[in-house]
């Protein structure tokens, strides 16, 4: 069986190679893209299982990007991971606004990503929506 594949948004190359290393070793496939807009050219033939997204990007941020991913019918049903250094009651509310499904606090956990990141493939609704 395949496993599943990440995509993940991310324009800092440290946060991007080091997120790529941690989903690799444990044993996911990546699809890693330091803009949006290469991102979604890649979403026009392919469908991950769960998209890591940064929100501060430069040119349309990750809010707008998830907006977009949402707007789509082929990408819809994809979970939506918001990886953000807010995590102010307000920028949660932007966030789940956008259609994000979950998020994840920057900066991340080495130790805990992996299962972070197994915890939301096994949870179609990522926590945020019923985590009020
Ligand atoms: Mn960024």
């Amino acid at each position: 069986m395949k496993p599943p594949t990440i995509m993940l948004v991310e324009d800092n190359d440290a946060n991007r190679e080091l997120m790529e290393d941690l989903l690799d070793v444990a044993g996911f496939g990546v699809a890693a893209f330091p803009s949006g807009e290469e991102g979604l050219a890649w979403l026009e033939g392919n469908t991950p299982s769960l998209i890591l997204m940064d929100i501060n990007l430069p040119g349309r941020d990750g809010l707008a990007l998830t907006r977009e991913i949402k707007a789509r019918p082929e990408t819809a049903g994809v979970p939506v991971v918001a990886v953000t250094a807010y995590a102010m009651k307000g920028d949660r509310d932007r966030i789940l606004a956008a259609g994000c499904d979950g998020y994840l606090s920057k900066p991340i956990d080495v130790q805990q990503f992996p299962a972070q990141i197994g915890h939301f493939l096994s949870n179609a609704d990522c926590g945020l929506r019923n985590a009020e």
